[in-house]
């Protein structure tokens, strides 16, 4: 049971090294994901739609090509937020006018309807994995770049622990190696948080550089109100 996550559950700020460390609530992981944005060679810069479903269920980001599909397909039940993107389409004869096709931020669409009435889990890719945990080794409580971090499991594979959010934390390659095949408890190393599933819409907010104001209000006001980080 020492390696129980449970067992340290209240270590949200904890002596560390001679001081107290306070990992970073989801306001201080946004500022953070966002302030190190930096548009890669296949990421465009162009916002991306939230997609609900008609009963105002959040379901996913969609590209602006899906959403302008959703427009041409009348599949739009409603939108929120002022219009952010225009296109513009050839001739309409009927209108006599070129088409115009205004995109707004938080689409949701008919018979898009989410399978349960749960939310999705968030799938752990690394990427995401780091940007729960702020891109901090939760060992040492140092911040690294992406290619210094790595996947840590803290039952370790060998000793049957399993390959889910609430078994990885985000560890610097030093103290991954120093770790090795043991336990926080057995290799002395403290976890400085308990780690855990993000909920769906905090997913949704971390991994996406490019949110617009209405899009953020929109999630914002959708998150747990329960941080699990702030205990
Ligand atoms: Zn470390």
């Amino acid at each position: 049971m020492e390696s129980d996550p449970a067992h340290i559950r209240s270590s949200g700020a904890r002596a560390h090294s001679g001081r107290v460390f306070v990992l970073p609530g989801i306001e201080a992981r946004i500022r953070h994901a966002h302030a190190h944005a930096e548009p890669g060679r296949h990421e465009s810069a162009r916002p991306r739609m939230l997609s609900l479903d008609a009963h105002g269920r959040i379901l996913d980001w969609i590209s602006w090509q899906d959403a302008a599909c959703l427009y041409a397909r009348d599949a739009v039940a409603w939108t929120l937020g002022e219009p952010c993107m225009t296109l513009h389409g050839g001739y309409n004869r009927l209108l006599e006018a070129p088409s115009v096709l205004a995109l707004h931020p938080i689409i949701a669409a008919r018979g898009h309807a989410r399978g349960s009435a749960r939310a999705p889990s968030p799938a752990l890719t690394n990427t995401a994995l780091f940007a729960r945990d702020a891109h901090l080794c939760l060992y040492c409580g140092q911040e690294f770049g992406r290619h210094q971090l790595t996947r840590d499991h803290v039952q370790p594979l060998s000793r049957g622990g399993r390959d889910i959010w609430e078994n990885v934390v985000s560890a610097c390659i030093a103290c991954n190696s120093h770790k090795g095949g043991r336990t926080p408890q057995q290799a002395g190393m403290p976890l400085l948080a308990v780690p855990y599933r993000p909920s769906w819409v905090e997913h949704l907010i971390l991994s996406n550089r490019h949110i617009l104001a209405d899009q953020m209000d929109f999630l914002r006001s959708h998150l747990p109100k329960h941080n699990p980080r702030a205990m």
